[in-house]
């Protein structure tokens, strides 16, 4: 007779983590399983940082990145590490296009502290930036940038200290329902049960494990780069904040401080260029040298204190959804299975609350009342 695990939380990536997190707070006896192993290089997650801010330039989001911000810092008061650094975001891009102005009206109007800045103000403030011509910024002194691989690692820990169980090396390979339950087939030959699942596969929710994502979800693989600076006195964060710098023809570039030795020097890639379709054979090979010298012409530019040539670059994958927002539901062909991610790019800062979303959707409360934003109907032909 295969064991019933009551709720199983699949992929522990941040977004699986963070419901793990969630569930067992709330008293719910959890499992949750990963194919990789705790750092996972072939995820989206790991790594040492990720931005968090509340001007957003991408509009819609702001209710929930209060709500996150509130379960991050609930987090950290958890736990004596420092899991967030307090680096401010600073924003650049045209004069009156794109991405500044953007996320000025956000900060307006959400009440998000801010300053908006000339070129002059932030050769000033900032002199690790090179403004080029007709640009201008937004600096959000409230923004942050999170310990990546440990904010997750403390997610796990809390779970486990409120009873969830973990197994890592042990792949779902097929969820059905079987007899008003529903039968998980692991890769080490075991199959379990489950009442509930929560599915936080990242790339692999494209993949045929449940049917509602496949033609929606594409993954795609990104590389990111790492940069020293020119001189190697000790760096801090106030003189390079966490920051997007948009290009006149739309490129955007984001990048991060050093916040610990772990991971050091300014790590910076593209939000939204480079990307190319995911191939996991070629995860692990080099970026190719046509986008690293692009890159590195972008940095001699931009950024005059830092060597142009990075010292190291990895790929990494990105879960996009045609919309470049989120995806949460629960299947339709896989009753009791919830799906979570095609996190765009751009999802690890609402992480405690869209773990708290699950949380809640596992004990039956409506996607649809929860985040109409996020369901998969939006893109139903009759919808678009
Ligand atoms: C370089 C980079 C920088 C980013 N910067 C930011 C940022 O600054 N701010 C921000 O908000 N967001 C950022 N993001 C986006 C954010 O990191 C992702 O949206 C997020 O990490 C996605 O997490 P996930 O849990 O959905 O997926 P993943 O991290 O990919 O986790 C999925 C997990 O599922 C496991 N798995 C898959 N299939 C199975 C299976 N069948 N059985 C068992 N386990 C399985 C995998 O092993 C994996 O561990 C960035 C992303 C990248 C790549």
């Amino acid at each position: 007779m295969p064991q019933n695990f009551g709720t199983v939380v699949v992929g522990m990536g941040i977004m699986g983590s963070a419901s793990l997190w969630r569930l067992s707070q709330q008293g719910i006896g959890v499992l949750g399983l990963d194919s990789g192993a705790p750092i996972n290089l072939l995820g989206s997650s790991h790594g040492g940082s990720r931005i968090f801010r509340q001007a957003y330039w991408e509009g819609g989001y702001l209710p929930i990145l209060k709500r996150a911000d509130k379960g991050w810092r609930q987090l950290q008061a958890l736990t004596d590490r420092r899991l967030l650094n307090f680096t401010g975001g600073l924003f650049i891009g045209p004069v009156q296009s794109g991405v500044v102005p953007k996320s000025a009206a956000t900060a307006k109007a959400g009440g998000v502290a801010h300053r908006q800045m000339t070129a002059r103000q932030v050769a000033e403030d900032f002199p690790a930036f090179n403004l080029l011509s007709n640009r201008e910024a937004v600096f959000e002194e409230g923004a942050y940038t999170i310990a990546g691989d440990d904010v997750r690692l403390e997610m796990l820990n809390q779970a486990v200290l409120n009873g969830a169980q973990l197994r890592y090396g042990c792949r779902l390979e097929k969820i059905e329902r079987v007899a008003g339950r529903l039968s998980l087939q692991l890769s080490d030959g075991q199959t379990i049960e489950a009442d509930r699942v929560v599915l936080a596969t990242g790339a692999s929710l494209a993949g045929p494990l449940i049917p509602d994502l496949a033609d929606i979800v594409r993954p795609s693989s990104v590389p990111i780069y790492w940069f020293n600076y020119k001189h190697r006195q000790e760096q801090h964060f106030t003189d390079f904040p966490a920051f997007l710098y948009e290009l006149h023809d739309g490129r955007l570039l984001y990048g991060t401080p050093q916040i610990d030795r772990s991971e050091p020097g300014i790590k910076i890639g593209f939000h939204n260029h480079q990307q190319s379709e995911l191939d996991l054979a070629n995860q692990r090979l080099p970026v190719n040298k046509a986008f690293t010298d692009e890159m590195a012409e972008c940095v001699a530019s931009l950024f005059p204190r830092l060597l142009a040539q990075p010292y190291a670059s990895k790929k990494c994958i990105y879960t996009m959804s045609p919309d470049e927002s989120f995806l949460m539901g629960e299947s339709k062909e896989v009753p009791g299975v919830y799906y979570v991610s095609a996190c765009s790019g751009h999802g690890f800062k609402f992480a405690p609350e869209i773990g708290d979303y699950m949380a809640r959707a596992v004990q039956g409360e409506p996607f649809a009342e929860m985040a109409p934003m996020f369901a998969v109907e939006r893109f139903d032909k009759g919808a678009r």
